[in-house]
């Protein structure tokens, strides 16, 4: 088996109380989530990344949280900046795993891809999504 190439990445809040640093695939796993409670949550659709464990390093003392239930009724714990509310990431218990935020990375382009989720009667008409595929 060929081992997993890992990148180590960089990236901030906007105020810049929250610096990390976080391993990602070559080829990270990015989602596009549209449901309502993310809509309603952080304004409108997100972009998170599946993190491997132990991947993202960063102190947690300027993290604050706020914790509510996803669809499935389970707990979804979001971690944001104390000082500029900017969300960082969140832990999703059914999964027991974290997701980034993507947009907090100081370099996006490694992100060439994300999978559409959720979006099926929650996606704003003027994104055309044609099953996975973002056509606007
Ligand atoms: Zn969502
Ligand atoms: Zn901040």
């Amino acid at each position: 088996m060929s081992e997993k190439i890992m990148v180590k990445h960089f990236g901030s809040c906007i105020c810049g109380a929250v610096k990390f640093t976080v391993n990602l695939d070559e080829i990270p796993r990015v989602y596009n989530c549209h449901c309502l409670d993310c809509r309603k949550t952080f304004g409108g659709m997100i972009t998170i990344i599946d993190l491997r464990k132990g991947a993202l390093i960063l102190e947690k003392k300027n993290l604050g949280t706020f914790t509510q239930l996803g669809g499935s009724g389970n707990e979804i714990k979001n971690y944001y900046c104390k000082t500029c509310t900017a969300p960082i990431f969140r832990h999703v218990s059914l999964w027991k795993r974290d997701y980034l935020f993507a947009g907090l990375l100081d370099n996006i382009d490694l992100i060439k891809n994300a999978k559409n989720i959720f979006y099926e009667n929650s996606h704003f008409p003027f994104m055309k999504i044609n099953g996975e595929k973002l056509i606007t």
